[in-house]
C-alpha cells in the first residue's frame, strides 16, 4: 500500500489566491525563549492551500463545513491525466469513461506551478460546460491541482455555480505531480469550520 500526499505543504509565502487572508504563523510560546511549551498561533484563509469548498460558497442558503457529507470525502477516486492547455472542456471529459465514478480528480500541468514562486494566474481550469458536463455524469467530488476551479479574475462563475449549485464536493489545491494517473481510494478531511464555506484539508490518496 502506498499513500501519496497530495496536499499543499502550508507555509508563509505560499501560492495565496489574491484578495484572500494570507497565511502567516508566530510562535506565541516559544521553548527557546524558556517557556515550557511551544505554541503556534496563525491566519489563514477557508481556502488556503489544499481546501474543499462548500456549497455555500456559491450558493446563499447551500450547506456549510460542518455538514459535510464525509461519505462523498472518503472513496474510491480516479486521477485522468488530463493535457489541456488552457481550460478542461468538455470535449476533454467526453472521452474518459466517467460510468460509475464519483470522485475524479484532474491532472493537469497545475501541479508543475506549485515550483514556480507566488500565486500563478495562468492556471488550466474547468469550463463551464465542463463542470455541468460533471454534473450530468454523476460525478460527487471534483478534485482540481490549482487553488479554483474557474478562470483567474473572470466574472463567469458557472464552474462553481454548476458544481455546488448541484452539491458536487470540490476539492482544489491539490498537487498530483508524483501521482500517476489511475485508481486510488481518496481521503480528504477539511476543518469542521461551523458556517464557512470552505476548509483546508489534508487529502491523501490510498493505491491499495
Ligand atoms: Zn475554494
Amino acid at each position: 500500500m502506498k499513500i501519496y500526499d497530495v496536499s499543499v505543504p502550508i507555509h508563509e509565502g505560499m501560492h495565496d489566491f489574491p484578495g484572500n487572508q494570507p497565511y502567516t504563523s508566530t510562535r506565541i510560546l516559544n521553548m527557546d525563549d524558556g517557556a515550557i511549551a511551544n505554541l503556534t498561533s496563525f491566519t489563514m484563509s477557508a481556502h488556503t492551500g489544499t481546501h474543499v469548498d462548500a456549497p455555500l460558497h456559491f450558493v446563499r442558503d447551500g450547506r456549510n463545513m460542518d455538514e459535510m457529507d464525509l461519505s462523498v470525502l472518503i472513496g474510491p477516486a480516479v486521477v485522468y491525466r488530463l493535457d489541456s492547455e488552457e481550460r478542461i472542456e468538455r470535449g476533454d471529459l467526453e472521452q474518459l469513461n466517467l460510468k460509475g465514478v464519483e470522485r475524479v480528480l484532474f491532472k493537469t500541468s497545475n501541479s508543475g506551478l506549485w515550483r514556480n514562486e507566488g500565486f500563478q494566474t495562468q492556471y488550466i481550469y474547468i469550463s463551464g460546460e465542463a463542470a455541468q458536463y460533471l454534473v450530468d455524469s454523476g460525478v460527487k467530488l471534483v478534485g482540481i491541482d490549482y487553488l479554483s476551479v474557474q478562470q483567474y479574475d473572470s466574472e463567469d462563475i458557472s464552474p462553481h455555480t454548476a458544481l455546488l449549485g448541484n452539491e458536487v464536493v470540490l476539492l482544489e489545491g491539490i498537487d498530483l505531480s508524483e501521482v500517476p494517473p489511475g485508481n486510488y481510494q481518496l481521503v480528504a478531511l477539511p476543518l469542521k469550520l461551523v458556517g464557512a464555506e470552505g476548509a483546508p484539508a489534508r487529502a491523501v490518496l490510498i493505491d491499495e
